[in-house]
């Protein structure tokens, strides 16, 4: 009989609702006997010099060497303070796609039965390249960078991905029409990138039409890759269609195999600290990071005691329209397992 060896993986429980759904997530895998031991890091409450952000130079380092890890929700003040966790993360760390699936969940009705998507983004340049500045007062000005290295790595991700996981399309999403340079250039190195896969259907939608088309038939697509910000919008309308954010998980994979598996959601601040939050989400970005650590054994297991536990519906936290706690819903999966 040989034992699994255990597998070091890094632990942001983050801010909000972050603890309470990382306890979640740790219950759950002691459950099932997961061979994961998590080093674990908080925030801190001084700006680290190295990183200009209260996330400390080696927490970043964890994640480095473990080279998986996975994190709850980062809060950033709006319009002030330091700067953003998660764009730190991004950065540093070099997590230049954001692979976001989102699947219609068996036995909790939606308007749609048959959404499938995988949303790609890109997670380290466009609006979100965290460059503002005055110009004179009363003028301000963001610059959005886009970078043919950058475009033509995610593309790349997302048609590499769409072949290996037999999926047929991938559509690109943009404004070129109005932004011609900067999303023009994205949608050129996503055409280099088609042509080296002709068995993937390639299309360019843009995304006032996309969000539209969306709502109108969510069916009608099936990987799509686009730029920072437009990706950050259209991951949560893509929740909104399958029963919201409660549920959707996401990975963000970096240069050199690095996996950070996350949340689409924020810290929910209007529901912290109360044990209503819905770990779904947070438990299936985990069982993504155990698929990409191959204990394919191990995720289908939880994940199939997730998806049991939201269809008997005796146990859905409020967000699903039921009354259990974060404790309870996490208690009836662990039964399951
Ligand atoms: P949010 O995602 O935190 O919340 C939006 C709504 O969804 C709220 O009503 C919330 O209660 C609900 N919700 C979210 N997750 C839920 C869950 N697991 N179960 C049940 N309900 C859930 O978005 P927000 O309020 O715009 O942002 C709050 C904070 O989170 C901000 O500081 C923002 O910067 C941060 N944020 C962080 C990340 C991240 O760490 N990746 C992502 C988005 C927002």
């Amino acid at each position: 009989c040989s034992a699994t060896a255990t597998i070091r993986a890094t632990l942001f429980p983050g801010d909000g609702i972050g603890p309470e759904i990382a306890e979640s997530v740790k219950q759950v895998f002691q459950a099932a006997d997961v061979p994961i031991e998590w080093e674990e890091h908080y925030v801190g409450d001084q700006i680290d010099p190295r990183t200009q952000s209260f996330l400390t130079w080696e927490s970043l380092e964890s994640v480095r060497r473990n080279g998986v890890g996975l994190k709850g929700p980062m809060a950033t003040p709006i319009g002030k303070g330091h700067r953003s966790l998660n764009l730190t993360l991004r950065k540093e760390l070099n997590l230049y796609a954001n692979v976001r699936p989102c699947s219609s969940l068996p036995g909790y009705k939606t308007r749609y039965d048959n959404v499938n998507l995988i949303t790609i983004r890109e997670n380290t340049e466009g609006e979100y390249s965290g460059l503002e500045h005055q110009v004179v007062r009363g003028v301000v000005e963001s610059l959005k960078i886009i970078t043919r290295q950058a475009s033509l790595r995610v593309a790349e991700y997302a048609f590499h991905y769409a072949k290996t996981h037999g999926r047929e399309r991938v559509s690109a999403i943009h404004k070129a029409n109005i932004m011609q340079k900067t999303d023009g250039l994205f949608l050129k190195c996503c055409r280099e990138v088609a042509e080296k896969y002709p068995e993937i259907t390639y299309e360019e939608v843009v995304i006032d039409n996309c969000c539209m088309m969306l709502v109108k038939n969510p069916a009608l697509f099936d990987v799509l890759v686009m730029p920072n910000l437009y990706g950050d919008i259209i991951s949560d309308l893509c929740a909104g269609l399958v029963g919201g954010l409660g549920l959707t998980p996401s990975c963000n994979i970096g240069e050199g195999g690095i996996a950070l598996a996350e949340a689409v959601h924020g810290s929910a601040p209007d529901i912290a600290g109360k044990n209503l939050a819905n770990p779904t989400a947070l438990l299936l970005s985990a069982v993504s990071m155990l698929r990409h650590l191959n204990l394919h054994d191990k995720a289908d297991r939880i994940q199939n005691a997730i998806l049991k536990t939201i269809a008997e519906g005796n146990h859905r936290t409020a967000d699903l329209g039921g009354s259990a706690t974060t404790t309870d819903f996490t208690n009836a999966i662990c039964d399951h397992l």
